[in-house]
């Protein structure tokens, strides 16, 4: 074997499994132990401080300036008890990644450096942003960006740093980052949510949406991913042949974690409640080497930091134990991709989830709304919740047929089905008699009984109903949660606030509350019926049918990605003041940008890894193979043709593949430097789609045969069996 792979065997073969972390106190202990939360702002602020952080969180009201200054100090204190040199602003600039810039506490005093850390550190900081994406709004030579501090989500302190979560923003004030929209969606939604609720109940005065990831993510040993040069340049393999066991079994499925995992595991999980984050489930995926993590839900935007910070955390841990973790929505093909779950629902500060069934008729009239009213907004604005999720990794998992389709739709169960079709034969338009509406009241107050017996669950479905919330199947692995949370809270604000409009019109036309509410739910479930689909989403059927209904597929990036600029689009988020025209416009752009890069790099390094490593390696072996036929040759005379017909044909076709291969790889060549030279950006990725992408699979197609073929001791690079089994 070459022993570049055999190395990479050996080592990956002999680890020992380390448990670095074997902690005997109680998680509750340590549970945010280096976090400055509620306790810890307690214990270092004045009160009238500490009321502001809360009230700040609480209210989205500003913080005093002269406040700040205190906080700072409190924060320094703290996190110097911490052990803490540095201190960072940690945001999330569209990259995908997070973002840090360390400065030391120290300042020069005098002759001597004393720590500080002062309210305008705090409040605002100027990081040399000139390389982050801006998707134009910033030319480079302007290069300032600023972040600022977001107080609703707690400082926190990773090894020696102080770390400060902020929005990103440019010069002129445009969001640059993931936070900012989200933060503003989060308090339109809030704004929306809290009118809708006086009708119900007038004790609201907050409402939050809520979230609840699941994040699915595949494990690889180290040497074996450094010797994969698409795994470390792409995050995923561009070749290799299935393994023979794949998941065909299903045994990995809920199997005992291996012990190497398990001590990766523990070891993440433990800096992770040291900060704060409730990360609660773990667990094998269906895939072999695939496992998913999931915590207690969260205030979406805390949620958000938590995804974030984990997937940063669990990276780092994993080196620690010689292990890599993949992210991308699809490492290895044949087997099931990675998603993120987003579980989606609303909260309010008196305790009641808006989309769980109360037990009376009144508070399930309350839950009707709301959740009547997030299928009409998901059925309004389904192409952008497409855009939102829309990403070069999650083109290959999207109606792949393990993963929900491209095709938005609404899975809610076969009882609310009925109560809905029973709301649209029973309300008459105006209003109904008082017997009609006890009964009609009466049957929705059954609502929670029908429900928590009700196992109904279609895994099929990329926007399903479970119980007490939504969830949003189709969000990729890799990315950023916040994409399709600013999307589903702006068109939930939007629509929250039509619905307030068109109950108080017919409120105004003299119909009472209820009979206002139930007309206006009637007409929203009848426009917004074809969204709602029970059956099995991988089907062929559900394709043609979908069709009929007039419900996009879009099935690639670039054109899935064009939502997000249409009027329709651009004016919700405009009208509810979550992006301006230039920050989605500029989204788009980077997003594209981001799109037809990651192509480019899959399309170099698989050229690379054909022409440098496959094709070197099948001309030794096919030289092997001429040497034993001419040693027949020599042994039989003219008798060698027949007897040695087997390695004469694999030559012929060894040379096949290896021209395939090398006219293949120079077309994509091409195709790559005729795309290169347009300007324009949806075109220059729509060539990398359509012109470029193609040539992956081809070329992969004679790379996966010649594997096959070729001795395996002369292969150079780990296989399928290897980076999945160990
Ligand atoms: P299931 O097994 O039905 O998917 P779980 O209770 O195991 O339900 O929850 C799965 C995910 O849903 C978890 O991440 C959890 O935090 C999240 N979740 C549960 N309730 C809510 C909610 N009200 N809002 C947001 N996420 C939620
Ligand atoms: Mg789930």
């Amino acid at each position: 074997m070459t022993t570049f792979r055999k190395e990479a065997l050996e080592r990956a073969l002999t680890r020992a499994v380390t448990f670095n972390h074997d902690a005997k106190e109680k998680i509750s202990d340590y549970f945010g132990c280096n976090v400055f939360g509620k306790k810890a702002m307690k214990q270092y602020l004045s009160e009238e401080a500490y009321h502001s952080i809360m009230e700040s969180i609480n209210k989205g009201t500003k913080i005093e300036y002269k406040l700040a200054d205190q906080i700072a100090t409190a924060m320094k204190t703290w996190a110097l008890s911490k052990g803490a040199t540095h201190y960072t602003h940690w945001f999330q600039p569209l990259t995908g990644a997070t973002a840090e810039k360390h400065d030391a506490f120290i300042t020069p005093l005098d002759d001597f450096p004393i720590e500080k850390f002062e309210g305008s550190q705090l409040i605002q900081q100027e990081p040399d942003a000139s390389s982050f994406p801006s998707g134009g709004i910033r030319a480079t030579f302007e290069a300032r960006g600023y972040s600022a501090w977001d107080p609703t989500s707690p400082a926190f302190i990773i090894g020696d740093t102080l770390c400060i979560p902020s929005i990103f923003i440019s010069y002129t004030g445009d969001a640059l980052d993931y936070k900012t929209p989200l933060l503003r969606a989060s308090a339109v939604l809030d704004k929306a949510a809290v009118d809708v609720c006086q009708y119900f109940d007038k004790n609201v005065t907050k409402v939050y949406a809520t979230l609840g990831w699941e994040q699915e993510y595949f494990i690889v040993d180290e040497a074996l991913f450094n010797t994969r040069p698409d795994l470390m340049s792409t995050g995923r393999t561009l070749f290799g042949h299935d393994a023979s066991k794949g998941q065909q079994l299903e045994d990995h499925y809920f199997g005992s974690i291996p012990e190497r995992v398990i001590a990766f595991m523990k070891e993440f999980e433990f800096e992770a409640w040291k900060l704060g984050i409730p990360v609660k489930t773990r667990h094998n995926e269906v895939a072999p080497n695939q496992f998913e993590l999931a915590p207690v839900f969260e205030e979406a935007n805390l949620s958000n930091d938590h995804n974030q910070l984990v997937m940063d955390i669990m990276g780092k841990i994993a080196k620690r134990h010689h292990l890599r973790v993949l992210f991308h929505e699809k490492p290895f093909a044949g087997i099931n991709g990675s998603g993120k779950h987003n579980n989606w629902s609303l909260a309010t500060d008196t305790g009641k989830n808006l989309l769980s069934p109360g037990k009376t008729p009144k508070t399930n009239l309350q839950f009707l709304t709301f959740f009547i009213n997030s299928i009409k907004a998901v059925h309004d604005h389904a192409d952008l919740l497409r855009a939102s999720i829309a990403n070069a990794g999650n083109d290959h998992r999207l109606g792949a047929n393990e993963a929900p389709p491209a095709i938005i739709s609404v899975f809610i169960g076969t009882h609310l089905t009925a109560i809905l079709e029973e709301i649209i034969k029973k309300v008459k338009k105006g209003k109904l008699s008082p017997d009609e509406k006890t009964n009609l009241k009466l049957n929705i107050g059954k609502i929670p009984s029908i429900i928590i017996d009700n196992t109904d669950r279609n895994r099929t479905s990329p926007f399903a109903f479970t119980g007490s919330k939504f969830e949003f199947r189709a969000v990729g692995s890799s990315m950023n949660c916040a994409a399709a949370i600013i999307a589903l809270n702006a068109i939930m604000a939007n629509q929250l606030t039509e619905f307030k409009k068109d109950v108080d019109t017919l409120i105004e036309g003299g119909l009472d509350k209820d009979d206002a509410v139930f007309n206006i739910l009637r007409n929203y479930i009848l426009c917004s019926k074809n969204i709602l689909f029970e059956g099995n989403g991988y089907s062929d059927e559900w394709i043609r049918e979908a069709a009929k209904r007039g419900l996009s597929n879009i099935k690639t990036t670039p054109p899935a990605l064009n939502a997000y600029i249409s009027e329709k689009s651009k004016k919700v988020f405009k009208k509810m003041g979550v992006m301006t025209e230039r920050e989605v416009v500029a989204r788009y752009h980077i997003k594209l940008e981001n799109y037809y890069k990651k192509i480019q790099i899959e399309a170099r390094v698989l050229g690379d890894i054909a022409i440098n490593h496959i094709i070197p390696t099948a001309i030794k072996y096919q030289n092997l193979l001429i040497e034993n036929v001419n040693g027949i040759r020599k042994i039989f005379g003219d008798d060698y043709k027949k007897i040695a017909a087997t390695q004469i044909e694999s030559v012929r076709e060894i040379s096949s593949h290896i021209s395939a291969i090398k006219n293949k790889v120079h077309y994509m060549i091409e195709a790559r430097k005729k795309a290169n030279i347009i300007e324009d950006t949806y075109e220059h990725a729509v060539q990398y789609c359509e012109k470029v992408k193609p040539y992956l699979d081809e070329i992969r197609f004679h790379v996966d045969t010649l594997e096959l073929m070729i001795d395996d001791e002369l292969w150079p690079l780990p296989k399928y069996r290897e980076l999945l089994s160990i």
